[in-house]
């Protein structure tokens, strides 16, 4: 019963507009006519961290590529491969570093242009297209304004905002807008599917404010909830200047240690495989020009694996912030008599005391100090830096 578009949580509009297209693709396919605009060659899906859109444009994906008129089954060769990330004829770009390259997208869009293997769609799948640098858009770009008939684009970007998607990328594109699925919709999902227990799947989905892999982690991970739990014990560490600086200082050192440990074993496969790879040459033909191109490999790999750890220790931070920002606001609404629930309902005592002792312009200073931290560091001030001018912001308040 559980087809591709099921763990799409409390997004059933946009989940009907997917429908409805990969029905008219498959009667393309079929060489039937459809009416024009019934199919598009260019999507953009977009939504809050956390409300699906690379399952979302995955599921699609797997919809183009169904024997099953489109209807994303689940069960073919095509929806499974597809979710399986093993189609041949489709593509998931993945940046690991800060950006995608334009080299990295001119190979794509040139591989794009070729026929299908399967003879259904040619689908390219750009998770984070607001990490394409400009070259590369406009490598894209082109691809997208005159696309081959069998080619299907979809991309990834948490807004339609031109910091995060080019103006004529976006008139392109058909937009799926992905909402924040509700928090009880998102533990009904973690019971269904994952089989978590009911009580804590509702606290996992409420703490993690609508973000459904996060909830999940939450729900299963004693790590994640360990690192949760001394960021909301944050608050009532400042309590002084010194204790600003402490308390900066450890919240960047706990991210970058979840960075690490995330990417460590990722880091040495990836080396080993490409030195492997090197030293496969032997003493054969070719194995003196293999190792003069191998420093140049290794060095590349390298230069990416620092980019990557750079923006998985700005993701892991970033997600600490958004806990922070959470408790806050906690504290605002609570302060204000809000009828809205808190998103840390375990640590509601605390936000309740902290309500008695501050006015609501102190709360909200708070938590605009948080939400400044994390504005700063997208825009590329080093985070010790914006982490402690937030920390002297929330103790003073
Ligand atoms: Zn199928």
């Amino acid at each position: 019963m559980s087809d591709v578009f099921a763990d799409l949580v409390g997004q059933d509009e946009p989940v009907a507009t997917l429908r409805q297209a990969a029905a008219a693709a498959a009667r393309v396919v079929a060489g039937e006519q459809v009416a024009a605009g019934a199919m598009t060659h260019a999507w953009i899906f977009t939504g809050p961290p956390g409300s699906g859109r690379s399952v979302a444009a995955r599921a699609f994906a797997a919809a183009l590529e169904c024997e099953r008129d489109g209807v994303g089954c689940g069960e073919c060769h095509g929806c499974h491969t597809t979710i399986g990330r093993t189609h041949a004829d489709v593509r998931f770009v993945v940046p690991e570093g800060l950006s995608i390259g334009v080299n990295e997208m001119r190979a794509l869009v040139l591989r794009a242009a070729s026929a299908p293997s399967g003879g259904r769609w040619q689908v390219v799948v750009i998770e984070d297209a607001d990490r394409l640098t400009e070259q590369a858009g406009n490598a894209l770009l082109k691809a997208i304004e005159e696309p081959p008939p069998r080619t299907v684009f979809l991309l990834c970007t948490p807004s339609t905002h031109p910091d995060d998607i080019s103006v004529t990328i976006r008139s392109r594109c058909r937009v799926v807008t992905l909402r924040q699925p509700p928090a009880d919709a998102v533990a009904e999902v973690l019971a269904r599917r994952d089989g978590v227990a009911p009580d804590v799947a509702a606290w996992a989905a409420a703490a993690a404010q609508g973000h459904v892999g996060r909830a999940k982690r939450l729900a299963r991970d004693a790590d994640a909830r360990g690192r949760r739990e001394a960021v909301l014990s944050v608050p009532r560490r400042l309590t002084g200047v010194g204790a600003c600086f402490e308390a900066a200082s450890a919240l960047i050192k706990a991210a970058e240690a979840e960075a690490a440990e995330q990417l460590v074993e990722t880091d040495a496969a990836e080396r080993s495989a490409l030195e492997q790879a090197l030293g496969a040459g032997g003493t054969g033909r070719g194995a003196a020009g293999a190792m003069r191109g191998a420093a140049g490999q290794l060095k590349d790999l390298e230069r990416r694996q620092k980019s990557r750890a750079t923006r998985s220790k700005r993701d892991a931070l970033d997600r600490a912030l958004v806990d922070l920002a959470g408790f806050y606001r906690d504290v605002l609404i609570t302060n204000l008599r809000a009828p809205v629930g808190v998103v840390h309902t375990d640590v509601a005592a605390q936000s309740e005391a902290a309500a008695g002792k501050w006015s609501p312009e102190s709360a909200l200073r708070r938590l605009e100090a948080v939400l400044a931290c994390r504005q700063a560091i997208d825009e590329n001030v080093k985070p010790e830096i914006a982490v402690e001018a937030m920390m002297l912001n929330l103790w003073r308040g």
